[in-house]
């Protein structure tokens, strides 16, 4: 397929009305968001942004669409969520394409992150007709305790540029079936994926009669995103990105007592023990440290190695990473794209700055690529417990690997970062393997054996602890969050006895 070929087959025009509610919503005025190729720097198409007004209108068309969805019967809703899991079927050919030309990760991986908006499809049709309470046994004679799960209002879904149509299909399936609309903010760095699922999302709504349950607002963060958080009628914000804009989104709803799903940075490590089978352990760490040019959430940052097995992971690594093919994301021999733009290279460059103040060794890499577009070379540092920079989520393929005696000091050291997302230990020993998924061992929302940090299944709750928000999303129990619980007390006695064995006798 060829760029054009992708975008016509997505209804993406050369400009595009950034938002939608029962339908394309025009901006008068607004202003222009260019989404750019990270692969060649080139524009793709472009956006009109909205702005306070539009913004108003999809709220309130949302707002309003959740009075009567509520009361459509929840197997109903689940036939809706199934017609846009066979859509993006139908689709997912382009829609994937679409995501590495305009985000720049792996064909295979746009492709992969369609698919896991079609496998949380077909989840949240089975859930449609699982959302159960409890019937709780009363200490009244005749009488009945129950827990019902309902409705709970619009709810605000932004998203990060990295993932950027998986994370609004983990929110909005769920919520579909739940009863809620979903106001989506994506990315200003991916807004024309988001205006391809939109489509998607309104050519289904219309055949089922149900528009204003999926709605889009496309503008900048501090503005139309701001503007979601603050909103009264959203009862919950789902927020992907980063720890420093996640930290103001949580206060803003503190203060207004809004629900939150937060979902920001992880800092994520591999414990590889002298044990190890270094054959899964080396293939593991590539895709983990270097799969989307370690632009996910989940990408593999602190490789902690036992002393034991240090020098030969670590030669076998050297060996491997020259050997990664870097270029075209839409090209099938490519394994690494570029990053998403020019200001994610400076701060790699940056942080590779702050490396060698910190005495930190570059083993590999280290360099931006001579060529258009934003590409690096992936990297190699040889680091020290204590390097703050290795503290931070650097949104950039860079490896900090250090040296431990024992489990316990790995382990130590793997927990001493701010953030909990991901984590994984390469052990063929029991007791390793245990320790590590024990109260004492990972303090990570995602605690792996034998396989690296990312590349979850959509089955488990997603998310993390610390500074990554405490969030979960996708599967398991996930979508309580986007329900109110209603506990009833029915009494069919004809006396009126009081809980506790309280009189009130009149
Ligand atoms: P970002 O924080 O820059 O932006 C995320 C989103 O927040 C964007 O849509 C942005 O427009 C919006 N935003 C910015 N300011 C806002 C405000 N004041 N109110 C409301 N919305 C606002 O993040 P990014 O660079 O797009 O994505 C990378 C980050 O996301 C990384 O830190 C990564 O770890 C994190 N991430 C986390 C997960 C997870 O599940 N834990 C998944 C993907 C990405």
């Amino acid at each position: 397929m060829t760029h054009q070929e992708i975008l016509k087959a997505l209804s993406i025009e050369p400009v595009n009305p950034g938002a939608c509610a029962r339908g394309w919503i025009h901006t008068p005025g607004g202003k222009e968001l260019a989404s750019v190729n990270p692969t060649t720097g080139e524009v793709i198409a472009t956006v009109i942004q909205a702005n306070a007004e539009t913004y108003e209108q999809v709220a309130a068309t949302a707002h309003e669409a959740f009075s009567s969805w509520r009361m459509v019967p929840a197997p109903k809703r689940g036939e809706v969520v199934r017609a846009l899991g066979d859509e993006l079927r139908a689709h997912k050919e382009a829609l994937g394409r679409l995501v590495s030309l305009e985000m720049g990760k792996i064909l295979s991986e746009g492709l992969g992150e369609v698919q896991e908006m079609i496998d949380m499809c077909d989840f949240a049709v089975g859930l449609s007709r699982q959302l159960y309470g409890l019937v709780i046994a009363s200490e009244r004679p005749r009488h009945k305790l129950l827990e019902t799960w309902h409705p709970l209002g619009v709810v605000g879904v932004v998203t990060a540029f990295n993932f950027p149509v998986a994370v609004w299909s983990w929110n909005t399936a769920l919520a579909a079936v739940c009863g809620d609309p979903v106001i989506w903010k994506p990315s200003s760095q991916t807004p024309l994926t988001a205006i391809a699922v939109q489509h998607i999302a309104n050519r289904v709504a219309a055949r089922f009669g149900c528009e204003g349950i999926f709605n889009l607002v496309i503008g900048p963060g501090r503005e139309v995103g701001q503007r979601l958080v603050d909103d009264p009628r959203v009862p919950l914000i789902s927020f992907t990105g980063s720890t420093e804009q996640g930290r103001k989104v949580s206060e803003a709803l503190g203060r207004r007592f809004g629900r939150a799903i937060l979902e920001l940075g992880g800092n994520n490590a591999v414990i590889v023990l002298d044990d190890a089978n270094l054959d899964l352990a080396v293939r593991a760490i590539l895709f983990a440290a270097v799969g989307t040019s370690g632009q996910r959430c989940t990408t593999l940052r602190r490789l902690i190695v036992q002393e034991g097995v240090y020098e030969e992971l670590l030669g076998r690594l050297l060996k491997a990473y020259p050997s990664i093919r870097i270029g075209d994301p839409l090209d099938p021999a490519t394994l690494m794209g570029p990053l998403v733009d020019e200001s994610a290279i400076h701060e790699m460059m940056a942080a590779l700055e702050e490396v060698k103040r910190e005495g930190g060794e570059i083993l590999y890499g280290g360099r931006r690529l001579e060529r258009p577009g934003f590409f690096v070379e992936p990297t190699i540092v040889a680091a020290h417990p204590g390097m703050k920079i290795a503290e931070v989520e650097t949104f950039a393929p860079i490896l900090y690997v250090y040296r431990v005696k024992t489990l316990e000091e790995a382990i130590a050291l793997q927990n001493s970062v701010p953030q909990g997302l991901s984590s994984a230990i390469f052990t063929t020993n029991l007791l390793s393997a245990e320790t590590f998924l024990s109260p004492e061992g990972s303090d990570c929302g995602i605690a792996n054996v034998n396989m690296g940090t990312s590349g979850a299944e959509i089955g488990g709750a997603f998310g993390g602890e610390k500074e990554t928000g405490g969030g979960r999303e996708a599967g398991s129990d996930a979508w309580k969050q986007y329900m109110r619980r209603q506990t009833s007390a029915i009494n069919w006695s004809t006396q009126l006895p009081l809980a506790q064995g309280v009189k009130f006798e009149v």
